[in-house]
C-alpha cells in the first residue's frame, strides 16, 4: 500500500489533536480508545457484544477469553469508513493459534457501529477458528456477511457490476489467492457474493456458516486446484469448482421473486437499477483467469489506517467500503440482474 503512505501521513497529522484527548475503556477482551469516554464505552461494549454474537453465528459457541486484550482504536471521521485488523499467528501445544490482535476503525459513528465493527470482529472469529490466515476471499467475504443490509446490498450490486465489466476472477483463481489482488474491490465484492451463495447452499444461518468453514478447511489443505475441487465436491456436492462457479452465476442471473414483484413499485430502487429492462445473456460467465487491470475505481471510499498492516504471514490491508455508483451510460448494459432490495 505504498501509494497510500502520503495520504496516511496527512490524516495522521490532522487527527493528532483529537487523539490527544482520547479516552480508554477496558472490557474483558478489548482495550478501546476513542475520542470521548462515552464513545470508548459504547464501542468497547459493542465490540464485546459482536465478539459473542459473531462467534455464536459462526461457531455455535463463544470464543474463550483472549490471553491479552485487543487494542481497539476508534477514530471518528466524516465521509470514508473502514477498518483494519492485524493478527499475529503462532503455535500453542502444536496447534496453530492467534497470538495477538490489533484493531483500528475509522468513520462515522453509525457506520462504524453497524458495519465496520462487526466486520472487523468477524475477522477475529475466523482467525480464531483456523489459527492461521484465512483465504482472502473468504476472510473478507465472510466478514462482509456481518455488515448491515445496506452494505451487503452495495457489495452485491458492485459484484454484478464488476462481473458485467469483465473484471471478475475465476473461482479457481479467487479461492487460491493468498494475497490481495491489485483489483482488491473485486475480492471483497465477489468474495462476499460467493460466501453468501455458499452459506445459503449449506442451509443458511449457523449451519450454512459451519459448512463454509468446513469447506475452507478442506480447500486450504494444500490450497491447490485439486484441494478446492475435492472440497467443493465433498461439502457441496458439485463436481468441481467450475461447476460451483456456474451454479453461483446462474443464481445471480435468476431474478429473486421479490425484485420482480417490486419492479414497478419501487421507484429509485430495484426498478431504477434495472436499466433498460435488459436481457440476461451471460457473456462472460467465464470471467478472465487473469483480471483485466483497470485504473482503481474512483468511487472507492478507501480507508487508510495509520499503520501499514503488519501481519507478517499475511499482511492485511484496510477494509474497503465501496460506494455504489449508477452504471455508466457508456458501459454495456448489465447482463446480471440487480440484487433484491434490502428489507425495510
Ligand atoms: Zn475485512
Amino acid at each position: 500500500m505504498t501509494l497510500r503512505r502520503p495520504i496516511v501521513a496527512v490524516i495522521a497529522v490532522l487527527l493528532a489533536p483529537a487523539l490527544a484527548h482520547a479516552a480508554t475503556y477496558t472490557t474483558d477482551n478489548f482495550s478501546t480508545e476513542a475520542p470521548t469516554p462515552e464513545l470508548a464505552k459504547k464501542f468497547g461494549d459493542m465490540a464485546e457484544f459482536y465478539r459473542k454474537e459473531k462467534a455464536l453465528e459462526w461457531l455455535g459457541r463463544e470464543m474463550p477469553p483472549w490471553p491479552s486484550r485487543c487494542p481497539l482504536r476508534v477514530q471518528i471521521t466524516s465521509g470514508s469508513a473502514g477498518g483494519a485488523t492485524t493478527f499475529t499467528f503462532g503455535q500453542e501445544g502444536g496447534r496453530p493459534v492467534v497470538t495477538s490482535i490489533r484493531m483500528e476503525i475509522r468513520g462515522e459513528v453509525k457506520q462504524l457501529l453497524h458495519s465496520v465493527l462487526p466486520h472487523e470482529v468477524t475477522h477475529t472469529v475466523l482467525a480464531h477458528y483456523f489459527g492461521r490466515p484465512v483465504p482472502r476471499w473468504a476472510d473478507e467475504g465472510g466478514s462482509v456477511l456481518s455488515e448491515n443490509e445496506e452494505e451487503r446490498f452495495n457489495h452485491d450490486v458492485r459484484c454484478r457490476e464488476l462481473l458485467n465489466a469483465g473484471r471478475g476472477y475465476r473461482l479457481q483463481a479467487l479461492f487460491r489467492m493468498t494475497e490481495y489482488p491489485r483489483d482488491m474491490i473485486v475480492l471483497y465484492a465477489e468474495g462476499y457474493s460467493v460466501c453468501a451463495f455458499l452459506v445459503e447452499k449449506g442451509g443458511g444461518g449457523r449451519e450454512g456458516r459451519g459448512k463454509l468453514l468446513q469447506f475452507l478447511a478442506l480447500g486450504m489443505q494444500g490450497n491447490t486446484v485439486e484441494s478446492w475441487n475435492q472440497a467443493v465436491s465433498r461439502v457441496y456436492g458439485y463436481e468441481s469448482v467450475d461447476a460451483l462457479e456456474k451454479a453461483w452465476l446462474d443464481a445471480l442471473k435468476t431474478p429473486p421473486a421479490r425484485v420482480v414483484a417490486r419492479d414497478s413499485t419501487a421507484p429509485g430502487g430495484a426498478a431504477a437499477l434495472m436499466t433498460s429492462g435488459t436481457k440476461t445473456e451471460l457473456r462472460s460467465s467465464a470471467a478472465p483467469g487473469v483480471p483485466l487491470l483497470e485504473p482503481p475505481v474512483k468511487a472507492v471510499r478507501a480507508a487508510t489506517p495509520d499503520d501499514e498492516p503488519s501481519r507478517p504471514a499475511a499482511p492485511s490491508p484496510p477494509d474497503f467500503r465501496p460506494a455504489v455508483r449508477p452504471l455508466a451510460p457508456d458501459r454495456p448494459p448489465p447482463v446480471l440482474l440487480p440484487p433484491e432490495l434490502p428489507k425495510r
